[in-house]
């Protein structure tokens, strides 16, 4: 079909506006807006004019009663004011627009299609988008950022009323915890699931403190972020310190209304507010790909155990979990400590090595460097069974893990 055919059966069906007609044909075009294109297509007597008429500067015809966009395209400007103002007070480089049509809208041009076809076409939907990104680039002078916009703003048409999303910010580092007794993330009340109820106090927590919340507090207030959202490269038990470099962390900052911070700044005043209990470095700022690296990566643990015995221990005997627990596959059963929290299940998980050192006759120290999960209290305790076999099970006699400390987390290669 001859582009002037198309545009008679078009113009056939009933008021159309120059927008509305030239997206018809839009992939003949490049580069010309479509309400040039639907202007110039409308007036032409010959295929050969259109390009000619594309270059002067026809006026534009809107219209509230054109029979596919129902009049959105004369509400343009009103719709960009409404989306700007829900941008205002908020700070943002990049942006993304998206937009929410009247299904029936929708229909007609699809309706529309199945008499002339769609090869020339631009969907309405990607029109209104690209019109309104353009506007907000003009306007605000920032850009639109299809992978990692900070903010995307939505023209709801259905509504007519404008929508935000803020994109999350997310920070990484590392973090070292300097004392025993803090969860990594916030622990929601067991009770009364984070309510608050007369067991915690009314704070709906378990522990007052988290490294989650010491390190989110500072970052929070800088960014009058909603909430944040913790990502660790693991985690340590609540009574094991965190020391060596560090651990990685994420920190995901939702609904930020400033971004752009100082993190040298940062760094300062949240091991100030953590002082004594947990200290970052390394800070910068990361995305949302990355927790995703971060959250699959799984490292093996050193840890630092204090063991101490009932009964007197030999040289022998501590020598012989050394040679035990040389690549020593184990099944732990859920402990018995983490089973309200914990699906009941045995895991199998490799001890790699573990090197003894004795303080008394009853006392030792071990390194243990073990795949990332392993319960290395019931490692050694044996958990009244529920782990197999365990530091106690190896030498018959009843052993107790009375410290612990994370020293370093090496990377496995797979
Ligand atoms: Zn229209
Ligand atoms: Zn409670």
């Amino acid at each position: 079909m001859k582009v002037l055919e198309i545009r008679d059966i078009i113009l056939s069906k009933g008021e159309i506006c120059d927008h509305c007609l030239g997206r018809q044909f839009t992939q003949l075009y490049q580069g010309v807006e479509n309400s040039k294109i639907g202007a110039a297509i409308r007036i032409a007597k010959t295929e050969e004019d259109i390009a000619k008429l594309i270059s002067k500067d026809l006026k534009v015809k809107l219209s509230k009663n054109c029979f596919i966009c129902k009049g959105i395209f004369t509400e343009m400007e009103d719709m960009l004011e409404k989306m700007l103002e829900k941008a205002s007070g908020l700070e943002w480089k990049s942006f993304l627009v998206g937009n929410k049509l009247p299904p029936e809208l929708i229909e007609s041009e699809e309706i529309l299609w199945t008499d002339i076809g769609m090869q020339y076409c631009e969907p309405i939907k990607r029109e209104i988008n690209r019109l309104l990104g353009k506007r907000i680039s003009e306007k605000t002078g920032k850009l639109a950022d299809f992978e990692n916009p900070d903010i995307i703003l939505i023209a709801n048409f259905k509504t007519k009323r404008a929508e935000i999303n803020i994109r999350p910010l997310f920070i990484k580092g590392k973090y070292r915890k300097l004392v025993r007794g803090i969860p990594q993330t916030k622990w929601p009340c067991r009770y009364c699931k984070g309510i608050g109820c007369e067991k915690c106090n009314y704070t709906g927590k378990m522990y007052k403190e988290s490294v989650e919340e010491l390190i989110a507090h500072e970052i929070l207030k800088a960014t009058g972020g909603k909430e944040s959202k913790f990502h660790g490269k693991g985690r340590e038990d609540i009574d094991a310190l965190m020391l060596g470099s560090g651990r990685d962390f994420i920190i995901e900052i939702i609904e930020p209304k400033k971004r752009y911070i100082n993190l040298d700044e940062m760094l300062r005043k949240i091991n100030d507010y953590a002082k004594g209990k947990v200290e970052v470095s390394d800070l910068s700022f990361s995305n949302k790909k990355e927790v995703i690296e971060l959250k699959a990566a799984t490292a093996d643990k050193v840890y630092e155990a204090f063991v101490s015995s009932e009964e007197s221990l030999s040289d022998e005997e501590v020598h012989k979990l050394e040679l035990f627990f040389k690549n020593r596959k184990i099944k732990q059963r859920t402990p018995k400590r983490v089973a309200h929290r914990r699906a009941d299940k045995i895991r199998e998980k490799e001890i790699r090595y573990v090197k003894c050192q004795m303080i008394n006759e009853k006392q030792f120290k071990a390194e243990i460097r073990a795949e990332s999960g392993t319960y290395i209290k019931e490692l050694i305790s044996g958990d009244e069974g529920r782990t197999e076999p365990s530091f106690s099970s190896t030498i018959n006699k009843k052993l107790s893990c009375e410290k612990l400390n994370v020293l370093e987390l090496v990377d496995v290669e797979d």
